[in-house]
């Protein structure tokens, strides 16, 4: 039964609020052959209940078996190259992948390099995911339950208004997670978030590797990074990473802009792009976004995992010890002049193209 709710959970989200249900003809309204038809409808919904109460209830959603090598492609921050690049590239080999898109950030991508919302219509065309990064890219640990709700408002307000589905995950910005705020995306109905590599990992701020994602142990709204790609992280890297992708764990992997031109940090070069995603082809991986995970665990709505914070002891995204391009933070006023849909009041700005 659970599992017909969270089904019900999902078609809501993307149905959105506005469609109302098609009217049902009264019983005197309808013709002497369809009032026979209706009995004979509840009788036979009679049958089946009587039937169904008779055996062990059965599974609503059957899961897949997860396969060694499965891995979760997903590109932070919404650059020009996710469009012009990436995408293209992806599906040449047939693999799936999320796009994780902010309206901030603009003073390191500027506009030369954002997505337009076009941009991300197309993306969403070509059948991969859009997901939920936040309006202006905070430090979530900074926010009110409120103020985090409207962040994640701001974009969901922006894929209704073009037309794409609701975003079902979500990625922290930074890196920088707490659990009021996986509560929130809890309560908003979202399937499954992910954080970066600490506090298991150390995290330079440059690239590094990260747990795999282990569905027994992990909750659905707090995924780790296997690796995310900068300077410190090369291909070395991403085939430690997929041979971490067995007996039932899954490698997530995390790239920003290839390149990524003002975030050297955390900037892939093209060509070395394109050897990794010959590197996942000739393994035989399986390369899906963050929302088809749902076909192999289950999603936030149904876990039994508790909602706690990771065990470790590396610092995050919001250490102090982290490197000075980590520490830029910055407290701007809104545009609205540029914003359109909806007004943000100042906060802080995680400025560390994460
Ligand atoms: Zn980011």
């Amino acid at each position: 039964m659970q599992m017909l709710r969270i089904g019900e959970l999902v078609v809501s989200r993307f149905r959105g609020s506005c469609e109302r249900p098609k009217p049902v003809a009264k019983e005197s309204e309808m013709a002497p052959s369809s009032r026979i038809l209706a009995v004979g409808g509840v009788l036979a919904s009679l049958i089946v209940l009587i039937t169904a109460n008779a055996r062990p209830p059965a599974r609503a959603r059957q899961l897949l078996p997860i396969p060694d090598r499965l891995v979760v492609l997903t590109f932070d921050d919404g650059t020009k190259s996710d469009v012009a690049y990436v995408a293209p590239m992806l599906k040449q080999y047939g693999f799936g992948a999320s796009f994780y898109v902010t309206e901030g950030l603009r003073d390191i991508k500027g506009e030369d390099d954002a997505l337009t919302w076009d941009d991300i219509h197309k993306l969403n065309s070509m059948g991969f995911e859009i997901g939920n990064h936040t309006e202006t890219h905070p430090d979530v640990t900074t926010l009110t339950k409120q103020q985090f709700t409207e962040e994640l408002e701001g974009i969901e307000n922006r894929c209704k208004h073009y037309g794409i589905p609701l975003p079902t995950t979500f990625v922290y910005p930074g890196y920088s997670f707490n659990i009021q705020a996986a509560e929130v995306l809890l309560g908003k109905g979202y399937l499954f978030a992910r954080r970066g590599v600490s506090p298991e990992y150390p995290d330079s701020g440059d690239g590094g590797r990260g747990p795999v994602y282990d569905p027994a142990k992990d909750h659905p709204l707090l995924l780790p990074t296997t690796g995310y790609s900068g300077p410190k992280w090369g291909i070395g890297d991403l085939v430690w990473a997929v041979e971490q992708a067995k007996n039932g764990k899954i490698a997530i992997l995390n790239f920003h802009g290839v390149p990524y031109p003002r975030a050297p940090w955390v900037t892939t070069d093209p060509a070395v792009f394109a050897r990794y995603m010959k590197y996942l082809a000739k393994k035989g991986c399986t390369v899906i976004a963050m929302r088809d995970l749902a076909k192999y665990v289950e999603p936030a709505t149904a876990s039994r995992i508790p909602l706690r914070r990771p065990e470790g002891t590396s610092t995050s995204g919001n250490s102090s010890h982290r490197p000075p391009h980590l520490d830029q933070r910055l407290s701007v006023p809104r545009l609205s002049d540029r914003r359109g849909l909806n007004e943000f009041p100042t906060r802080t700005i995680l400025h560390v193209g994460l």
